[in-house]
């Protein structure tokens, strides 16, 4: 549920979410409590619902945030066959999730933030900054924060390429192995899911609703051979910026 998992500290916040079952994993777990939510929510950085950060956007709720990296997890996470995963987050705002995805890709995965508006992607990188890890990740490029139409999604040059992930941009290229899609989309963007890798996910919140009541959570799967698949999750309440993400619906299981 949207509010039973607010607590008083971080750590509550967190303990919260797991006894609620909205973070199942333990890595999970290990990576939001790494990450101190009050350096990306201006005020109750703890309570388990969304917030205004200005310019029109607003923090996803702890719940929605968890539910999507359990949802990207299989994706994120690196492995022998993909040490160096690479994830777009489109519709970066606060940086919180950005955050987030960063400590689960490991040493050679890159994590790209991109926001239409600037004020946000700088917001992003100050809220990252704050601690001495997200300077880390910042210095060393495993995150990236980029203004930009994220409709369009976000191409790297072959400049960009991090150490340690040069066989895997060889053999997979540049594309992405998880896309979140933090604001509400018309459509499923066509370039979106051409720029998935095979195999990648995307998650992302469609109005898809003729009552203009709900969003709905899909995911859009591209298996090995490049075969694409697309699941609706489950619905959330439409807030009142239609162009973000509700954070007020129940984060149901997606299986
Ligand atoms: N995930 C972030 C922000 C969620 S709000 C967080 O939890 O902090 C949705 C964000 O999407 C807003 O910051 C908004 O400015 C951004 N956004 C909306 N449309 C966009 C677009 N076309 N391209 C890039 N960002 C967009």
């Amino acid at each position: 549920m949207a509010w039973r998992s607010s607590g008083a500290t971080n750590r509550d916040l967190i303990e919260n979410l797991w006894n609620n079952k909205l973070i199942k994993d333990a890595r999970v777990k290990e990576a939001f409590l790494k990450v101190d939510r009050a350096h990306y929510a201006p005020s109750h950085p703890y309570d388990d619902r969304p917030q205004s950060i200005g310019y029109g956007a607003t923090i996803s709720a702890p719940h929605m945030h968890a539910c999507a990296v359990e949802s990207l997890l299989p994706y994120i996470l690196p492995t022998a066959s993909n040490p160096a995963p690479r994830v777009l987050d489109i519709g970066s705002g606060s940086g919180y999730l950005t955050h987030v995805f960063a400590e689960l890709v490991g040493d050679s995965g890159t994590v790209v933030g991109v926001e239409h508006i600037p004020q946000l992607a700088a917001l992003g990188e100050r809220n990252m900054a704050k601690s001495a890890e997200g300077r880390e990740f910042l210095r060393t490029g495993r995150v990236k924060f980029r203004v930009g139409d994220g409709r369009k999604g976000w191409v790297e040059t072959e400049g960009e390429v991090r150490e340690g992930e040069e066989e895997a941009v060889e053999r997979r290229g540049m594309g992405w192995d998880a896309i979140h899609v933090g604001a509400s989309a018309v459509e499923m963007h066509d370039e979106l899911v051409r720029q998935l890798r095979a195999p990648a996910r995307m998650f992302i919140p469609v109005d898809d609703d003729e009552s203009r009541i709900e969003q709905h959570i899909w995911t859009v799967d591209k298996d090995g051979g490049g075969r694409v698949e697309r699941k609706r999750l489950f619905g959330v309440r439409k807030p009142t910026y239609i162009t973000v993400l509700s954070s007020l619906g129940q984060c149901f299981s997606p299986g």
